[in-house]
């Protein structure tokens, strides 16, 4: 049975396209599953005038697809929606959403629970903190919890800048920083794997892990956010976000307990052990690369809204090493671009072959002796794991042959799954800090970062380098070729 949240939500950026997609789809489910019912309502605001009834009629319009479970339902939820038009930096209308919040508290008796969400640009992050406080929205009732999406800084000066305005107003424990893949079901299974199962656990350090390879790959190009994105570029956008928070999981020791405080604890300690590189070393370490055009695409130089000189990286390729005692030696590679093969995200650790093959002949030919075994976590598209061992090939003579133990999610399981936007909100209901990124972990990816940065800053890249629908640059694969290893996963030419 779910239980009922009570919580009177104030949402900054109503009318944007995240609320309209992501946000308001995900608190429907939560409603349908009752997890929001009677006590809950939102404060939509943004700049544009608009009435209750047109914003309640944009909500119902973000579902209108998700199927009711009970007759009437979309037009019930909506009713808890209200709109407030507000500049966010405008001190004084802080002041009408003060009023409306109390009448809200009062009608729905959410006893001062209050959430922020911020889904605005970052730039306005800090000014509504510190006026939420300074305008007396919070309450000393209920909780006061803000949620944020990213992206949090440009690099760690900026970061810590926005920090220590939202704790002007915020404690750490009233944070929640959105990274969304923290939601998605395979990231958490990453938990479930190691910590729930002695075979992989026991296994799940540098004795007997060669490498581990981290790949988020996405067809598609920039599309419309090339504003956005040529300002950001792959590093900021995905590797100092998504990529570091599943690479502190897969590298975290296991935790005392399963609270978020102390798995907080943990992925600290493995960030704070990530070797900080050189310049050099960040130079032989990082592969940038920018897609060039294909036979019906143009080139991201070509893009609309991308300066044709362009610098800006839409793929990034690394080598990653921690210095501790159980990863000492053991790199993790990771690699991340737009305008790749396919839309997927999978993890594959590669653990050391037998020392000695005792299968091995004279008249066998390499691709024959033992292969490495691998552990592939497929986060998506397809939701579950795979185990490549090598076991004998059926007939006559002896040869040895790989083959895959293999889970995947069925399409009804796949369905059932919450997205994770939803999972996410309802985790900061919750109060639970688990799937949200620390300003620990965030400040030490921000400073493993910066340094890879400022480098490609200042030199210049020779772009394009990389053919649409391919798996990035050539030095993508020379960058393990070095160490005498391959990316797991390869095109199939
Ligand atoms: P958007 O541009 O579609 O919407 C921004 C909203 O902010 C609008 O409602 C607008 O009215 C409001 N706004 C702008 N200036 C304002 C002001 N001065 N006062 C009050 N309101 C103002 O943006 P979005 O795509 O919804 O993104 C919102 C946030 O979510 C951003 O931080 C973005 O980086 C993040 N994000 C978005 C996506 C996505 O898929 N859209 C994905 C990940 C993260």
């Amino acid at each position: 049975m779910a239980t009922e949240n009570i919580a009177l939500i104030t949402l900054f950026g109503a009318a944007g396209d995240l609320a309209h997609r992501k946000l308001y789809p995900s608190l429907f489910k939560l409603y349908q599953k009752g997890y929001l019912a009677d006590h809950f309502a939102l404060l939509g605001t943004s700049r544009r005038e608009k009435s209750d009834e047109e914003f309640q009629a944009l909500v119902a319009d973000s579902i209108k697809d998700i199927k009711e479970t009970k007759a009437g339902e979309a037009a019930a939820f909506a009713k808890h929606f209200f709109y407030q038009a507000h500049d966010v930096t405008k001190p004084e209308h802080y002041d009408v959403l003060k009023d409306r919040l109390a009448e809200l508290d009062q009608q729905f008796v959410t006893k001062g629970n209050r959430l922020f969400y911020m889904s605005v640009a970052p730039q306005f992050f800090g000014v509504i903190a510190m006026n939420i406080k300074k305008q007396g929205l919070l309450t000393d009732e209920g909780y006061n919890r803000l949620i944020m999406e990213k992206p949090f800084g440009r690099d760690f000066a900026s970061a810590k800048e926005l920090n220590d305005e939202l704790s002007q107003t915020f404690e750490e424990n009233q944070i929640f920083r959105i990274d969304h893949y923290l939601g998605k079901e395979m990231v958490q299974n990453i938990q479930a794997l190691r910590f729930g199962n002695t075979i992989i656990e026991s296994l799940w350090n540098n004795r007997y892990i060669d490498n581990i390879q981290v790949t988020l790959s996405e067809k598609l190009g920039v599309e419309e956010r090339a504003g956005y994105y040529d300002n950001s570029g792959a590093l900021r956008d995905m590797v100092q976000n998504h990529i570091m928070q599943v690479v502190a999981q897969l590298a975290m020791e296991q935790p005392v307990s399963f609270t978020d405080s102390d798995v907080r604890v943990e992925k600290i300690k493995a960030l704070r052990s990530l070797r900080v590189y050189t310049p050099s070393e960040a130079a032989s370490n990082f592969v940038r690369g920018q897609y060039d055009a294909g036979a019906d695409t143009p080139a991201y130089r070509d893009a609309d809204g991308v300066p044709a000189d362009s610098a800006t990286e839409t793929f990034v390729a690394a080598k990653l090493l921690f210095d501790n005692y159980r990863w000492s030696g053991v790199p993790f590679y990771v690699r991340t671009g737009k305008k790749l093969a396919d839309k997927f995200t999978r993890i594959d650790v590669v653990f050391k072959k037998p020392l000695i093959d005792i299968f091995a002949n004279p008249r066998m030919t390499s691709d024959q002796s033992l292969k490495s075994n691998v552990l592939t976590i497929y986060v998506e598209p397809e939701s579950g794991f795979a185990l490549r061992v090598n076991a004998k090939s059926t007939g006559q003579g002896f040869k040895t042959e790989p083959v895959d133990l293999k889970f995947l999610q069925s399409a009804a399981e796949k369905k059932e799954a919450p997205e994770p936007y939803e999972r996410l909100f309802h985790d900061a209901l919750e109060g639970n800090h688990t799937n949200f990124a620390s300003w620990a972990e965030i400040a030490y990816s921000w400073k493993f970062v910066d340094v890879v940065r400022k480098l490609w800053d200042i030199e210049e890249p020779q772009f394009p380098n990389y053919a649409p629908g391919s798996m990035g640059p050539a030095a993508s694969d020379e960058l393990l070729a070095r160490d005498g290893r391959a990316w797991i996963y390869k095109l199939n030419k």
